[in-house]
């Protein structure tokens, strides 16, 4: 369709692979549109400034307005927005943000798709630089209401799959440059026999799993793993499809392994901090289940990484963090792996197992100031200000804020944002624009 609407193969194909196979058409050609604004303002050397200006006014100009009429006639409603430059998001493309698939974020290492060029206003650059996560798979709407409170900066979709042998599913929005990334070495497992060789000999020919699915908050019961495993043994071998079937269903569902013959089994909260690029035995010291909370709401650190790893050449001194909803430190791990230093961190976060959890790690590797919060509400403007005066600003606000009214097991009621633990992504907000307002009244 691209083609004939007069967008040369390659154009479409980067779209594609920018906006995922299944994106709207109009999506599609906000992007091809979007890419060719961005060259012809390169091409025409135009300040920094200038090029916003026009990349987001004029977002493609006569030919994108005649092509848009085209193909909203073909289809009447369109959602808004594709991965990378930034999609309207007035009127009627607000409500939905379609995921990208493949879901690669603004590039990825070895990642044979053309990368995205994005280009953010004076005032939304850093520093301080900011980094927001959450579920990707958020009620409609709910990515549109996050954008539009974070400088309408689009999210960056990124399955943690095309990293590690585990999906997660996450949205991404920040300020970080997104040229010169490089990604943690060594590389992590990328498949499932890569991250653990010693399961090979029990899994049954009919399970094709290479990946994981996401990793959750709480674990399958023994009795289903029993269940599976008196189906299997009554069963012939290879089993009827139709408990092949049954079988795999769960397995799926509960992210199960084969540890035996006919014996299924979830991870070990000890794998799963692998597959999520922790140091082995990092939840050590809490119960299991507290360990497989933390686990399933954390960050995937070689993904996160990833994104900061630009942080490494412009901050050779080390960075002063403001850490919102810690959890178990996904954030500061990702950095000291990047071999950034953190002269400060201001920790905030209530859950006392992952507070544990991340203190004790920080007592182990960090040389840094740590000063711990426990309740982001309690995390006043005139405190950040305090400390804002006495560190001499932030380079620096990471978090993602619970996401239990927005998806994932752990979901109390799917009430969106403005559920009572969703909305504490308002408390990043106002505390990410108190430190931006203050920072730039000092000239930090
Ligand atoms: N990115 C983190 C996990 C974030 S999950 C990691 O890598 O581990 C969201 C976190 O917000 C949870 O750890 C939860 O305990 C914490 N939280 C919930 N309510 C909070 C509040 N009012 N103040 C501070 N932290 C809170």
């Amino acid at each position: 369709s691209l083609v004939n609407m007069g967008f040369s193969e390659d154009e479409a194909n980067r779209a594609i692979i920018r906006c995922g196979a299944d994106a709207d058409i109009c999506v599609l050609v906000d992007s091809v549109s979007a890419s060719r604004v961005a060259e012809d303002c390169h091409s025409r050397n135009l300040s920094d400034h200038q090029v916003t200006d026009r990349c987001f006014n004029s977002f493609g100009g006569r030919k994108k307005a005649r092509l848009m009429e085209e193909s909203r006639k073909k289809r009447k409603r369109y959602g808004g927005g594709g991965q990378g430059n930034r999609p309207s998001l007035d009127g009627s493309d607000e409500e939905s943000m379609p995921l990208p698939n493949p879901m690669v974020g603004f590039n990825l290492p070895g990642y044979s798709g053309s990368s995205v060029t994005r280009m953010l206003s004076k005032l939304d650059t850093g520093p301080p630089f900011f980094y927001y996560e959450n579920v990707a798979r958020a009620p409609k709407g709910e990515w549109a209401k996050i954008s539009r409170n974070l400088f309408d900066i689009q999210p960056e979709f990124v399955d943690s799959l095309h990293l590690c042998a585990a999906a997660r599913k996450r949205g991404y929005i920040h300020n970080l440059p997104i040229e010169n990334r490089s990604p943690l070495l060594p590389l992590p497992p990328k498949t499932i026999f890569e991250a653990f060789p010693h399961y090979k000999k029990w899994w049954p020919s009919w399970d094709t799993r290479t990946h994981l699915n996401c990793l959750q908050t709480c674990v399958a019961s023994a009795k289903l793993t029993d269940r599976i495993q008196r189906a299997l043994v009554s069963s012939s071998n290879p089993p009827p499809k139709s408990v092949q079937k049954d079988v795999m269903d769960e397995c799926k569902k509960w992210n199960l392994i084969w540890v035996g013959k006919n014996k299924v089994a979830p991870l070990e909260p000890h794998e799963m901090e692998l597959l999520l690029g922790f140091p082995r035995d990092h939840t050590r010291g809490v119960g299991k289940t507290q360990r497989y909370k933390s686990l399933g709401n954390s960050f995937q650190v070689d993904t996160v990484a990833y994104h900061l790893s630009v942080l490494r050449r412009m901050f050779p001194n080390g960075v002063r963090v403001l850490s919102l909803f810690t959890g178990i430190g996904g954030g500061e791990v990702a950095l000291h792996k990047l071999g950034i230093h953190m002269r400060v961190v201001i920790s905030v976060e209530i859950g006392e197992a992952s507070k544990k959890i991340f203190r004790s790690w920080w007592d182990q590797t960090q040389t840094g100031t740590l000063i711990e919060i426990d309740d982001v509400k309690s995390l006043t403007n005139d405190r950040v200000a305090s400390f804002i005066s006495q560190f001499g600003g932030f380079d620096l606000v990471i978090g993602g804020s619970p996401c239990n009214n927005l998806a994932g097991s752990n979901r109390h009621h799917r009430d969106g944002l403005e559920g009572k633990h969703s909305a504490l992504f308002y408390d990043y907000v106002r505390i990410l624009n108190f430190v931006k307002s203050t920072m730039a009244g000092r000239r930090m």
